[in-house]
């Protein structure tokens, strides 16, 4: 348990309430929003031993007891693995599924999806979310959105089925039929809706549709809430856990000698505890105390050029640098997995 903190403020590191297993890179598609730089040709899936693993000590490193989810990338495209995992989970005794995340791609036929969804509801998944917006309607026929929610409505109830975003999905159309002009048209207006985390592809994609600002417009915001107090936290399948909304950053691994605990209680230790001998060198503790500007200022004095039109937003800045950061070979044991900085 954490000593050295003044109980009348916030608690400096969350416990993590919040765990989202990506049982794999892959996606059909590509859209420009993603945060894990999903494609066809990205890598890295989670094996069912390895996901039964993590998820036993999500939930059992006391006092976390993380909620889990499934994402990606997309979990569809491991099918046999995704429903073995949650059989064997619910067989293990683990704790109830949350939900699991898909784009709706498979979903071209309502026999095949009574039959998923049924096995998914057996085997204990509460809830079922599909993402729905028009970047990912680049990729897949909105039909097949509205086709799987009405399909897993009857069979789950409309409660424990969530569209992102609904608003989208109910109303929009297919942006694949639209020419390239009128695709960034459409893209231009949603992601001034401000709904999109610029990180991975997205940085690249969308930021260019949004206005710029130099750098020092970012000064003076440190990420200790996104880093240090967020709840949420993804693995992957090399058991890299990293932030809720900062891919890329590595908090730590999970493997045989690296409990959840563990990984926890280094944060802890590093970053909090007056007695620690703290890395001022670690990326987290940069990004956390002062923010990217640090991060900008330290990467351009190891030879980042920084962009002259400037950037969208902090994460925006964050993201590119890192990025030259990873590419450079800095920060190895902080920056990765590859595939998040292949947008
Ligand atoms: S945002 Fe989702 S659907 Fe789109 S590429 Fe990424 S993982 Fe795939
Ligand atoms: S600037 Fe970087 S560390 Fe801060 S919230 Fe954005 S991605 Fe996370």
């Amino acid at each position: 348990m954490p000593k050295n903190w003044d109980k009348s403020k916030p608690m400096p590191v969350k416990y993590w309430s919040f765990a989202g297993l990506m049982l794999t890179y892959w996606c059909n598609a590509r859209c420009a929003s993603c945060y894990t730089c999903s494609s066809p040709s990205a890598g890295v899936d989670m094996s069912v031993e390895m996901g039964l693993a993590i998820w036993e000590g999500l939930i059992s490193a006391s006092p976390h007891g993380c909620r889990i989810h499934i994402s990606g990338g997309e979990p569809f495209g491991r099918w046999e693995t995704l429903i073995e995992l949650i059989r064997k989970a619910k067989k293990a005794g683990l704790k109830p599924l949350e939900a699991v995340e898909t784009n709706a791609y498979w979903a071209t036929d309502e026999k095949i999806i009574r039959e998923r969804i049924k096995a998914l509801d057996e085997a204990g998944m509460f809830r079922l979310k599909i993402s729905a917006d028009p970047y990912h309607q680049q990729y897949i026929p909105i039909e097949r959105v509205r086709l799987l929610a009405k399909v897993a409505e009857e069979i789950l109830g409309a409660d424990r089925v969530r569209i992102r975003w609904e608003d989208w999905a109910r109303e929009g159309f297919n942006t694949g039929l639209l020419s390239q002009e009128d695709r960034q048209r459409v893209f231009a207006a949603y992601v001034l809706k401000g709904r999109d985390r610029l990180t991975g592809r997205a940085a690249v994609e969308l930021s260019q549709l949004l206005p710029l600002k130099p750098p020092e417009s970012f000064a003076d915001n440190p990420c200790w809430s996104a880093l240090l107090r967020s709840r949420h936290v993804h693995v992957d399948g090399e058991g890299i856990v990293c932030p809720g909304v900062c891919t890329g950053i590595i908090l730590g691994i999970i493997n045989s000698s690296n409990s959840v605990s563990r990984i926890w209680q280094n944060l802890w230790d590093n970053f909090v505890d007056d007695n620690s001998e703290e890395r001022s060198d670690d990326i987290i503790s940069l990004l956390a105390r002062t923010g990217p500007v640090a991060l900008l200022q330290q990467a351009e004095g190891l030879g980042y050029a920084r962009k002259p039109d400037g950037y969208a937003s902090k994460c925006h800045l964050c993201w590119d640098v890192r990025r030259w950061l990873f590419e450079n070979g800095y920060f190895p044991d902080r920056l990765g997995p590859a595939s998040v900085y292949k947008p």
